[in-house]
This record gives C-alpha cells, structure tokens and sequence, in this order.
C-alpha cells in the first residue's frame, strides 16, 4: 500500500513541500503520497489524529503549529528538544516523535552556498520560532560568534537563556543577544540571516551600518519574493553575496524524507527547478 505522508498548517495552499516530496519520491523510486492539509487554527490535534487514524506514517509541520507539535510529540531529538518546536512528526511503533529538520536544512544549504561555518561571525535577526530552529545547528557547526539581534529585545534574552538552560555543555560565551544597534558589539559578520517575519510585508530591520565583513553573505529566510527590503538593505550596506531561503525549503524537507524513507535525496535537481519558476534575486 502507497505511504501516506503530508504538511499540515494554516495557511497551506502556498506550500511547495507537496512538490518537493513528490520529486524526491520519484528520484528515489519510493511509493508514498504526500499531500497539504488545512488546520483549523483550534484543530491540530484533532487534524493529526485523524490523519494517523488513517493510515498517515508522518507529517511536516509549518506555522502556526510547530509549538503544537512539539507539546503532543511522545518523543522527541536533542534539536527538537531545544527548539521547541517541532516540524517532523513520525508515526511509528505506536509512538508520535518529534523531529526539528529547519536548522539542519539552513546549515546545509549554507554549505551549499560555499559558507565553511566553523570559525565564522554570524549574526540572526529575529528571535521567533525559525531562530529557535537554528541556533543549536550553528553552534554544532562552530560558528566562532553567533548574535541574535531582535526588535523585541528581552525576547531575544529570554531565548539565549533557554539555551543556558538546556545545553548540556553550559552557554557558550559565542552566544549574545541584544537590540538592532547592539549587533555591531560583535561585527563585522561573515554571515547576516533575517529570520524576521519582516520580509513578509516588504520592510527590513532598522539596522545600523557596518556589521557586514568583506566578502560577507547576507540570507533572507523568506523566499520566493525576489530581491527582499532586508536583501536590498544588505547589497546597500556592503553584503558581497544575497541568499534566499529556498534552499533552506528543500534541505530541510530532504531531512525529514531521509528520516521517514531511510534514503537521501538528492536536493540539487529539485532546488533547481524550483528557483527557475521564482522572480530573480538580482
Ligand atoms: P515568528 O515566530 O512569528 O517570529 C517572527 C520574528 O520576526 C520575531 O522575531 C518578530 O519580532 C520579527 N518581526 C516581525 N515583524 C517585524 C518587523 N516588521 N520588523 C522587525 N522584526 C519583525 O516567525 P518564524 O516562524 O520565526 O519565521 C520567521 C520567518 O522565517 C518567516 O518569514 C518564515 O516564513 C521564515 N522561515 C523560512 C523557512 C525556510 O525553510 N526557508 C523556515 C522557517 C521560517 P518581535 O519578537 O519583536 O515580534
């Protein structure tokens, strides 16, 4: 029988993870279905049970319900654990686990964007849910430096002191958190990532001059817009390179396919076609 997987959020209908899952099953010769579905902002739950109930094996999670998932997951990784947040669920052995493939999905599409992280300054703006995803993925990966900058500045403490709290191997003294005009404590970066929402109504955080460093990349969570506010804002204050979120999109869902089918796609072809139909960074 076909294995059943799909996204579940709201909004849906914009998703590309239905296509992404598709191209991966055909690469890799899996037969599975994947498809989006609508949650009532009151029914995740109920909407998850009834599609384990069915036959379901697994889920992606997308906003607004990565905390949701996280609370009902019966077990859950160190990366979900510390993000708090979840955007895997696997249905298994009469288990709900609970996986967070975001930070992992951004690390390797930095990679793929030629950044060697160890040893690099990199600065998040933001202190929402996607930061919450990606900080312990930096770390691991030895970033030298990691500033989270927010327009609410005690969120962005709030979270580095969860952090203190939960990493077994204590806060590193790499970690720090403060306003827009705090960021250049720690500049210049080689690495600037916008995990605010702002893009999404075409603005970009008020941030001050100076914090990108020579040959610098500047990368915009949000995809699929062009040449974003915050992107704009980056060339203009001396950003060498401009990135989109895509490719953090289809990393992350390779994660998730890798967890759920034990094979791993490969994500070049897919991130190709996918950009081809977006409007231009340039
Ligand atoms: P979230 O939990 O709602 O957090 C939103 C963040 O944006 C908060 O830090 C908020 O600051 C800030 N913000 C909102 N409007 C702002 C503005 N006008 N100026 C400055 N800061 C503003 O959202 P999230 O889940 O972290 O997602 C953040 C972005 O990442 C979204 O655009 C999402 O689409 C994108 N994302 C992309 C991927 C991918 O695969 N490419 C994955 C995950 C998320 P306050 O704390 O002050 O409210």
């Amino acid at each position: 029988m076909t294995d059943r997987y799909a996204v579940i959020g709201n909004p849906i209908a914009h998703s590309k993870s239905p296509a992404i899952h598709a191209a991966f099953a055909a690469q890799t010769a899996q037969d599975l279905s994947y498809e989006a579905l609508l949650a009532p902002l009151d029914g995740f739950a109920a909407a998850v049970a009834a599609f384990r109930a069915s036959g379901g094996r697994g889920m992606n999670v997308t906003v607004p319900f990565k905390e949701e998932a996280f609370r009902m997951a019966n077990r859950l990784t160190e990366r979900a654990r510390l993000a708090q947040a979840v955007n895997t669920l696997s249905f298994e052995d009469g288990e709900i686990k609970g996986e967070n493939t975001d930070g992992i999905g951004l690390v390797r599409d930095l990679e793929h964007l030629g950044c060697e992280l160890a040893g690099t300054r990199v600065l998040l703006l933001g202190a929402g849910g996607a930061v919450r995803g990606v900080v312990a993925p930096l770390l691991q990966a030895g970033v030298a430096r990691l500033f989270i900058a927010n327009r609410t500045v005690g969120r962005a403490e709030k979270l580095i002191e969860d952090f203190a709290d939960q990493l077994m191997y204590g806060i590193p003294n790499t970690l720090n958190a403060g306003s827009w005009a705090d960021a250049t404590k720690d500049a210049p970066y080689d690495v600037v990532i916008n995990a605010t929402s702002a893009s999404l109504s075409d603005e970009a955080p008020p941030l001050p001059s100076g914090l990108y460093a020579p040959g610098s990349l500047a990368y915009d969570m949000v995809y699929g817009r062009g040449l974003t506010a915050y992107l704009k804002q980056a060339r203009e204050q001396g950003a060498a390179r401009l990135a989109d979120g895509l490719g953090m999109l289809v990393e992350q869902a390779a994660e998730a396919f890798a967890l759920w089918r034990g094979v791993r796609p490969d994500t070049a072809a897919v991130r190709a076609t996918l950009r081809a139909a977006l409007p231009p960074l340039a």
